[in-house]
């Protein structure tokens, strides 16, 4: 059988589900990357959708793919444009029999299977589903009793927390098509020069994620301390950093959970050990959520149906986006998120907070903007917690209010940070 291998949100070859499947049920593949024209255009409140940092990352993701791949004997196409039209001629040109491509639950992703569906109704489709920590399979709660509080989920999944062993790649790796084709420049690196304060200090690669997990959990053992730093905002390892890869898939949460289990029962198990897969299991809440809610997490009104009191109100979000507030605290944090593409949860939390309940901006605003900068963007994670500060979302608290003052001097009393960011504008 011919087969198509669709790298979205897994750009890796170790514990890859979707891949291992590919593999094993194969005698022919094509391994593609399509980047959407569509990314490039702006969102529905005009906001570019996708940075020069998003672009940096993912680019040095899909080299690093490139290299793995190769050093098992296939190639990666990728491609720029339409992805119907891309897949189309594909299909046609190299007789394929069917599509392999990890399952996602945003309205967009379902957007593109169904659309795969209608128009290749003679291709076999296959979803795997992957990317969360927990496989849905062994969630053991129907998706309609989801709690909607996290609390509760957590208790309902510690009782009986089942998570799969990760996979190395299959011995039996099928025969590569091999196209014509000449690439897209888009994939060219463009002049890029990292902040020197970046906290995401790392090159996107499966090899360097790897290199990070062992020093962070084994060498450094930075993960004894986990909890009690995680609220930092300066440096690379006030928080694990493990976003930006879990985002582009160059690590499965899988993988870090066994290490960290391993390390428990080898080394040391203490709050801070069990706070990582505590924190792991909230990015699976909120892929779940979207399983439940679908569409209404894009909503104003968001799952519960609240209307606040904020507007699309372009002005204040200028002026929040510009880092131009009358915080200093909001102002650091925004122009590390510009610089940088990074920002850590602390200040995600209060800057989301700031725009909804000080500037009274409408929150799709801001998760958009964070969608367009941050190079760990999520769909699940990003419109979740935006939806769980504006108070329309999983917060059962509706009115969570963060003091961006008080804020700063708790968190950043030596304004050791904010002199870090806030030093450029002097
Ligand atoms: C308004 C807002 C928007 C956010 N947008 C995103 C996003 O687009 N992508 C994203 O990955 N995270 C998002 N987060 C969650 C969180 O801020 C980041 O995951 C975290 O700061 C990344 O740094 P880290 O890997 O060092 O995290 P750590 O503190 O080391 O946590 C370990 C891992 O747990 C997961 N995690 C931690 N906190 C959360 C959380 N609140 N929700 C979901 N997963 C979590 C992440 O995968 C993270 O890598 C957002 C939070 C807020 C408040």
């Amino acid at each position: 059988m011919n087969s198509i291998l669709l790298f979205t949100n897994n750009l890796r070859i170790e514990d890859n589900l979707t891949l291992q499947k590919a593999f094993l049920e194969s005698e022919k593949i094509l391994p593609i990357f399509i980047f959407d024209e569509e990314l490039l255009k702006e969102t529905k409140f005009h906001i570019p959708r996708f940075s020069i940092h998003r672009k940096n990352v993912l680019i040095e993701a899909l080299e690093d793919l490139e290299k793995n791949l190769s050093s098992i004997s296939l190639n990666l196409y990728k491609f720029f444009g339409n992805r119907i039209s891309i897949l189309e001629k594909l299909i046609f040109e190299n007789k394929i029999e069917k599509i392999y491509l990890q399952k996602e639950f945003a309205y967009e992703e379902i957007k593109f299977e169904t659309e795969i569906k209608i128009k290749f109704p003679n291709i076999k489709l296959e979803l795997v589903q992957d990317g969360s920590l927990i496989h849905l399979d062994d969630l053991q709660i129907e998706i309609i009793n989801l709690p909607d509080v996290f609390s509760s989920f957590r208790s309902k999944v510690e009782k009986n927390l089942y998570i799969r062993k990760p996979i190395s790649i299959p011995n039996k790796i099928p025969i590569q098509i091999k196209l014509d084709y000449k690439e897209n420049n888009f994939f060219e690196k463009e002049n890029y020069n990292k902040n020197k304060n970046s906290v995401f200090s790392f090159e996107a690669t499966e090899k360097e994620v790897k290199v990070h997990l062992e020093n962070y959990i084994w060498k450094e053992q930075k993960i004894s301390t986990y909890k009690e730093t995680r609220n930092g905002l300066v440096g690379k390892d006030y928080s694990t950093k493990f976003s930006t890869f879990l985002t582009l898939g160059l690590i499965s949460a899988r993988t870090i959970h066994y290490e960290v289990k391993k390390f428990e029962e080898e080394v040391l198990k203490n709050e801070s050990t069990y706070w990582v897969i505590f924190e792991l299991l909230w990015r699976d809440y909120f892929r779940f959520q979207f399983i439940k809610h679908k569409e209404k997490f894009f909503y104003k009104t968001g799952i519960g149906n609240i209307l606040k009191n904020t507007n699309l109100d372009f002005e204040r979000f200028k002026i929040w986006k510009e880092a131009k507030t009358n915080s200093d605290f909001i102002n650091a944090n925004m122009i590390e998120l510009n610089e940088t593409g990074f920002m850590s949860n602390r200040g995600r939390q209060n800057v989301a907070s700031f725009l909804v309940n000080d500037l009274k901006v409408d929150y799709r605003l801001g998760a958009e903007y964070f969608e367009s900068k941050l190079i760990d963007y999520d769909v699940y994670s990003n419109y979740g917690n935006w939806a769980y500060i504006a108070g329309v979302g999983n917060d059962p608290r509706k009115d969570r209010y963060f003091n961006p003052e008080k804020q700063a001097n708790m968190y950043d009393s030596d304004c050791k940070f904010r002199n870090i960011w806030l030093k450029n504008l002097e």
